[in-house]
């Protein structure tokens, strides 16, 4: 069992577990699979990390009209991205965001150009 470890990476944002970082990070939250499975429960979490001083987005692979489901829910609560058939990272970083840590129940398409929304209500 590893009691104890020490960071051995250069790179600031890899922290030894248990440290606290003052760092503002940027937490990009998906929508469909995600939020929506439990938008109190999520709302709740952004307030948490807001209070905190970091940021939260919403990236969907949603069109722009597709989007009134998102919106009801989300509110003012946090920026929302829609990334359409781009990837939710170029979509984000065109959006002038730098992306930390994403929460997605696809992750696997997070950079994936292509992905088409069929539809459906939350
Ligand atoms: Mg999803």
């Amino acid at each position: 069992m590893i009691r104890d470890w020490a960071c051995i990476c250069d790179e600031p944002h890899i922290m030894p577990v248990g440290t606290t970082t003052k760092r503002r990070l940027t937490i990009a939250i998906d929508f469909d699979g995600t939020f929506a499975e439990d938008p109190e429960a999520f709302r709740e979490i952004v307030e948490v990390f807001q209070a905190r001083g970091h940021q939260c987005i919403m990236v969907t692979n949603r069109p722009e009209e597709w989007g009134q489901d998102v919106r009801r829910l989300v509110g003012d609560l946090m920026p929302i991205v829609f990334a359409g058939r781009f990837s939710k990272a170029g979509a984000v970083y065109r959006h002038g965001y730098d992306v930390d840590i994403w929460m997605d129940d696809m992750p696997h398409v997070i950079e994936m150009d292509g992905v088409i929304y069929l539809g459906g209500a939350a």
